[in-house]
C-alpha cells in the first residue's frame, strides 16, 4: 500500500504519518518527488489499521498495491532510478554498454580486450571469473586470479568492472576487485545468493532467469532491494521456448513491461539471448529502440578458440562496426551514447 500526500504536505506531516506506520511495526519507503511526497509500506499490512489513516494530515488517498515487490515497484517510486557502477551510470538519458569476453581466461586476453571495447565506446567490462557451465567439464573460470586481471584492467583502461558471482565467497571475493556484481540467469532464484548480494553493498546486475515471469524476476529484485542495496539493474538476456533457432528467445517486450512496473534500470543482452554473433546487432539495435538504458555484449578477441560462448562471441571489428551503428539509434531515444561523450 502506498500513501500519497497532498502536495505541499509538510514535514511534520509527513513524521506522523511515517511514525504511525513504524510503531506498528512496519517498515517505510519514502519517495519525495517534486510535487508529491509517496509513502510506501512494506511488511505485513494485518498489523496496522490502515482505516484512519486517511484521516491523518494532508494525507490525499491511500492506494494498494496488490503486486507482491514494493520496493522495485513504479508505485513505491514513480521516479527513474540511475545506478553507478564505479565511474559509469545506468539510466535515464544514455546507453551504457557493458562487452567483454565470457570468460576471463588469460591476463593478455582481458587487456586486449579492454582497451578494444573501450576504444568502440563501452564503459564497463564484463568478464566472467566464475562460469556456471552447463557441463561440470566446461572451462569453469579462473576465480580469484580472474578477478584480479579485471582489477588490472580497470586500473590500465579507467573502465568499470562486472563480474558474476555464484557464491558468497565469489562475492567476497568480488567486492576487493570490482565494481559491479551480476547474478546469472541459473541463479535468479537462488534467494540466499540474492540476499548476500544485497548484503554486498556493490551494485548488482540481475539477469531474468531462463523460465522465469517477469513477476518472479522482480520479486527476486526485491530480494535484493529489501537487503538495504537500491542499485539493481535488470537484464533481460532470453527465455526458453519451443524455438531452436536461437539459443533463447529475446523477450523484448519484456522492455516496455517493466518500464510500467519499475523503476530499476533496464539493460538487454542481445549475445546469450541470441547465441549466434550474427543476430547480436539487429537485437542490440532493436532493444534500443524499445527504450532499453544499456546493452551487454560478448567481444572476443578470437571467437572462434574462446574458452566459452565463442559463437556469439563479436570480434573488435564487428563491435566497433555495431557501436558506430548505435549512435543514430541513441539520438533518435534521446540517449546520450558514451563514445560520442569522450
Ligand atoms: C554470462 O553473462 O556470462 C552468463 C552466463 O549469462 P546468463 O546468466 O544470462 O546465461
Ligand atoms: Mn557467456
Amino acid at each position: 500500500m502506498i500513501i500519497i500526500m497532498k502536495p505541499q504536505a509538510s514535514e511534520q506531516s509527513i513524521r506522523t504519518v511515517t511514525g504511525y506506520i513504524k510503531d506498528n511495526g512496519l517498515q517505510v519507503h519514502l519517495s519525495k518527488g517534486e510535487e508529491v511526497t509517496i509513502i510506501g509500506i512494506v511488511g505485513d499490512k494485518t498489523k496496522l489499521s490502515t482505516d484512519n489513516l486517511i484521516f491523518f494530515k494532508d494525507v490525499d488517498r491511500i492506494v494498494p498495491v496488490t503486486e507482491s515487490y514494493k520496493l522495485a515497484n513504479k508505485k513505491f517510486h514513480p521516479e527513474p532510478t540511475t545506478v553507478k557502477a564505479g565511474n559509469t551510470s545506468i539510466g535515464p538519458g544514455r546507453l551504457t554498454i557493458m562487452a567483454g569476453p565470457c570468460a576471463v581466461e588469460t591476463r593478455d586476453q582481458l587487456m586486449c580486450i579492454a582497451e578494444n571495447v573501450k576504444k568502440a565506446g563501452a564503459t564497463i567490462l564484463r568478464g566472467g571469473a566464475y562460469k556456471p557451465r552447463t557441463s561440470p567439464y566446461s572451462f569453469q573460470g579462473l576465480e580469484t586470479e580472474g578477478l584480479k586481471y579485471m582489477q588490472e584492467a580497470k586500473a590500465a583502461t579507467g573502465l568499470s568492472t562486472i563480474c558474476e558471482v555464484v557464491s558468497l565467497e565469489a562475492i567476497e571475493a568480488a567486492v576487493k576487485y570490482v565494481d559491479m556484481i551480476q547474478i546469472g540467469a541459473r541463479n535468479m532464484q537462488n534467494f540466499i545468493l540474492l540476499k548476500e548480494a544485497g548484503q554486498s553493498g556493490l551494485p548488482v546486475l540481475l539477469k531474468r532467469g531462463l523460465c522465469a515471469t517477469i513477476d518472479e524476476w522482480l520479486n527476486a529484485a526485491e530480494y535484493i532491494i529489501a537487503e538495504g542495496n537500491p542499485n539493481v539493474v535488470l537484464c533481460e538476456r532470453g527465455i526458453r521456448t519451443f524455438e531452436t533457432a536461437t539459443r533463447n528467445t529475446l523477450d523484448l517486450s519484456a522492455v516496455p513491461v517493466l518500464r510500467q512496473r519499475t523503476h530499476l534500470p533496464i539493460i538487454v543482452d542481445p549475445s546469450h539471448s541470441t547465441g549466434s554473433y550474427k543476430y547480436v546487432a539487429p537485437m542490440a539495435k532493436a532493444a534500443i529502440a524499445c527504450d532499453a538504458d544499456g546493452l551487454m555484449i560478448e567481444v572476443h578477441n578470437d571467437p572462434a578458440h574462446a574458452l566459452s560462448d565463442g559463437p556469439q562471441s563479436l570480434t573488435f571489428e564487428k563491435f566497433t562496426r555495431l557501436t558506430e551503428e548505435l549512435a543514430p539509434f541513441c539520438q533518435l531515444m534521446g540517449r546520450s551514447f558514451m563514445a560520442e561523450e569522450k
